[in-house]
């Protein structure tokens, strides 16, 4: 029958013997709970839930074939007949629910952060501190095996299917591709010879598992780094994936050595579904597009549009693990939807931690924040609509509890909202829109434009102090100079900037305000094509790697960032974001002061001194992002007060932690 709300998304689609319910592909993400053995059961439930929720396929994150294969020390591999067990239990779990999962075979290659790492050449990738070895005909051979031995393994845990990841510049991309295959054997040069790794790989699997088991292979259609693929080179090898037996072609945009955004929140939904467009004539075999696709009606628009066959959404499922289920019910808003923010997903996993998700903590940790109802509903007061109340109101509130939000200000949301005012952060107001319909939905009482006083909090079994923070005022002469503006009267708005501005801390609210001082129109998304003259990306991907010179829009004002320490402006921005941040900054002529000392400021400026030179930046406006001061007077200690968010530590606070420690404290009372 078909679906109402999105009919193009809930079109099945065959594939081999198997039919998939949707054209949602759950795709791979590596959360560290493949890697140890003890985790297969919380890695089952993890997947059960996103089975449960009507992923119609899910990817598991990828697994090597062989130790050389290894994304980092020990990290899970699929090579022996004892390692099935544990995979079973993988597959049992999805499959009692009714869902269709394919294991990722993973060689990172060069990028294998560990000593073993081999490649098709010897020169090391700038992402990792280890010199791979170069392969010999005769181990190329070993490794090819090694995939097909993993497929069978695959085949033999249960699974529907294995992707076989060639892509994002791991091992088979770096045969692929000329910048990383130096060879002059069978296996470099010709584009023949540069191909045969892949090939050979998916024909030896297809003989090896049969007809009916789906192969799924990752293409790098856009790799984003100089001597990369033509579209030319993609779309034949598209063709030639297709005769050598895969089952769908998924798409891969960008090596992790690329310096552009691929998936963080500023770059465009959908905005990368074009490449798959682009190959979508030459192939009969389904397409499945990616990136930055994160709501039902993205996706539908791209389904219906005719751009692929399906979509893949990976981080949009630890967000929410029912967002499909909840799309074919028509209850969108009801989804909690990923932010691209990379702080508890990728930043954990490049830090080598566990991921998990920023709006919701429950993920990769299932088995720990189950929500149970409470046995007997209290009376409870919560201080502050900031993320930290939010959470903590609406996880007790769906428990059974009686609660009461005080608000101070007219909004929900706290610094969540200055965030989303953020160029490239627009998605932030998602998580405040969930919250305020999660409010309704569970019955949370709210008071806005209400300053808690203590004796409001008198006659709660419980109080929540969730007040969060305020800036920090430096003690700098002049400081209620009127050129002086606080980073939340300018980003609320209260205040505007003139044409030359300081900023001081270079923070992450240091380096978001610069950005907000940049662009002309900070509440004007980027379009994907301004997105893609931004970074330098060829949209008819003419160009090997699909890059040309970036367009290096000017600062709409000018602007110095400063900060006292004589560290990189920035150092402590996330993993995987920091560095756009960073580049976007430079591109844009900002400045930055390191090892500022700062002395006053009046009429004419801001008074310094850099490396023993005193000066004055003459400027219009000097903005404070000098960090933030807890908000706690209205705590108490006595056992039924608790404190949570930048209330409780204002240092090195996040969203993340607010979220988190909100939604334990919820699960706790
Ligand atoms: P707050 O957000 O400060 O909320 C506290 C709330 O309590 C406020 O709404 C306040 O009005 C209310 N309140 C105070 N006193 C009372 C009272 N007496 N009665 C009733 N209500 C009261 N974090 C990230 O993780 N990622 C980012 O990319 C990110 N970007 C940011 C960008 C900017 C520009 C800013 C300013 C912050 C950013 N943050 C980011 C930080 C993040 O927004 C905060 O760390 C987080 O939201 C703090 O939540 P909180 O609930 O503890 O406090
Ligand atoms: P922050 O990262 O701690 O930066 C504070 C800045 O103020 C520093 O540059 C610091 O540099 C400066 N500073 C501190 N005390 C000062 C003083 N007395 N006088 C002058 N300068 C002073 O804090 P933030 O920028 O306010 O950000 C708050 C939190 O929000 C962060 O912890 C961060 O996690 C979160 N956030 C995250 C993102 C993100 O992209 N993930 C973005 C925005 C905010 P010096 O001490 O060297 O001068
Ligand atoms: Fe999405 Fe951020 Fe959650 Fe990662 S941490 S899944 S990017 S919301």
């Amino acid at each position: 029958m078909t679906n109402q709300h999105y009919p193009h998304l809930f079109q099945p689609l065959k594939v081999g013997n198997k039919t998939i319910n949707n054209r949602v592909l759950m795709g791979s993400m590596h959360t560290g709970l493949e890697d140890r053995p003890k985790n297969y059961p919380k890695l089952a439930e993890y997947f059960k839930q996103r089975a449960a929720g009507e992923a119609g396929i899910i990817v598991t994150g990828g697994i090597a074939p062989n130790i050389a294969g290894w994304v980092g020390p020990f990290s899970g591999f699929l090579k022996y007949g004892f390692q099935v067990k544990r995979h079973r239990l993988v597959t049992e779990a999805v499959h009692s629910v009714g869902g269709l999962i394919c294991m990722q075979i993973l060689h990172s290659g060069r990028y294998g952060y560990h000593p073993f790492n081999v490649s098709a050449t010897d020169k090391q990738s700038p992402i990792t501190p280890f010199k791979p070895k170069k392969l010999s005909d005769k181990k190329i051979h070993k490794q090819i095996k090694d995939f097909v031995n993993c497929a069978r393994l695959a085949q033999k845990a249960h699974y529907d299917g294995v992707e076989i990841m060639g892509s994002e510049g791991y091992l088979i991309n770096q045969f692929i591709s000329p910048r990383t295959n130096d060879r002059d054997d069978d296996w470099g040069g010709s584009y023949e010879n540069r191909t045969r790794f892949a090939l050979e790989i998916v024909k030896q699997t297809r003989a090896a598992v049969g007809e009916d088991f789906i192969i799924i292979f990752r293409l790098s259609m856009l790799e984003l780094v100089n001597n990369g693929s033509s579209i030319d080179e993609v779309i034949r090898l598209a063709q030639d994936l297709e005769q050598a037996g895969v089952s769908i072609i998924n798409t891969g945009i960008g090596w992790h050595e690329a310096r552009v955004p691929t998936i963080a929140t500023m770059v465009p939904r959908a905005g990368f579904a074009w490449v798959t467009e682009l190959i979508k004539q030459a192939v009969s075999v389904p397409l499945v597009t990616t990136n930055r696709i994160n709501h039902p009606q993205v996706a539908e628009d791209i389904i219906a549009s005719g751009k692929a066959d399906m979509v893949s959404m990976a981080r949009p499922f630890l967000a929410d693990p029912e967002l499909v289920k909840k799309s074919r019910l028509g209850q969108a808003q009801d989804i909690n939807i990923c932010i691209g923010c990379n702080q508890a997903c990728l930043d954990h996993v490049f830090k080598n931690q566990m991921a998990s998700c920023l709006v919701n903590p429950a993920a990769c940790h299932e088995t720990e924040f189950e929500k149970q109802p409470t046995q007997k509903s209290k009376n409870i007061a919560v201080v502050g609509a900031g993320m930290a109340g939010l959470s903590c109101a609406t996880t007790l509130a769906e428990r059974g509890h009686q609660v009461t939000l005080f608000e101070a200000s007219d909004k929900i949301g706290g610094q969540f909202n200055l965030a989303a005012a953020i160029p490239g952060k627009e998605e932030f107001v998602h998580t405040i829109n969930y919250f305020s319909h999660l409010l309704d939905k569970h019955g949370v009482t709210l008071k806005l434009n209400h300053p808690a006083t203590a004796s409001d909090l008198d006659g709660f079994d419980e109080v929540v102090i969730a007040s969060g923070v305020v800036p920090r005022v430096p003690g700098i002469e002049g400081i209620d100079h009127d050129k002086v503006i606080l980073y939340h009267d300018l980003l609320s708005g209260r205040k505007k900037a003139g044409h030359k501005v300081a900023v001081i801390g270079a923070g992450g609210i240091g380096f978001d305000v610069s950005e907000y001082l940049s662009v002309e129109n900070p509440d004007q998304a980027q379009t994907i094509d301004e997105f893609c003259a931004e970074w330098g990306i060829d949209q008819s991907i003419q160009a090997p790697g699909g890059l040309v010179k970036a367009h290096d829009e000017k600062s709409a004002r000018e602007i110095t960032m400063l900060q006292r320490k004589t560290s990189k402006p920035g150092k402590g921005l996330g993993k995987t974001t920091g560095w756009i941040h960073r580049l976007s900054l430079k591109k844009k002529g900002i400045k930055t002061l390191t090892g500022v000392q700062y002395h006053k400021i009046d009429d004419q400026g801001l008074h310094i001194t850099v490396k023993e030179q005193p000066q004055v930046l003459d400027v219009d406006h000097v903005v404070i992002c000098a960090g933030q001061l807890s908000n706690k007077d209205l705590y108490q200690t006595d056992d039924h007060f608790h404190i949570i968010g930048g209330a409780d530590v204002a240092a090195e606070l996040d969203a993340k932690r607010a979220i988190k420690q909100g939604t334990e404290l919820g699960l706790k009372l």
